[in-house]
């Protein structure tokens, strides 16, 4: 899931400073800022991903719910947690 272009500071989304292949915050109130970090690791957000992951099933789940029988959500829903609890 990781693409290649560089996102932004993880920590204040500030557009980063590249230099030799590593990357730095450019905001000097950042904690991030004067730190050379490789691109692999400025890029790596295994939380997001998590969550992204999460809200793409989330979202699956209302679609089909919206789509079917009332009586069929509870039972879609009901499914669905039972094969994963959401968050974890
Ligand atoms: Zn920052």
């Amino acid at each position: 899931m990781m693409s290649d272009k560089i996102r932004n500071c993880p920590l204040c989304g500030e557009t980063p400073e590249s230099d030799a292949g590593t990357y730095t915050c450019k905001n000097i109130a950042c904690y991030l800022w004067g730190h050379r970090i490789p691109s692999r690791i400025w890029n790596a957000r295994p939380v997001e991903y998590r969550l992204e992951a999460d809200n793409k099933r989330l979202l699956d789940v209302l679609s089909r719910a919206y789509m079917a029988d009332i009586y069929e959500c509870a039972e879609i829903i009901e499914n669905e947690m039972k094969d994963k609890k959401v968050g974890e």
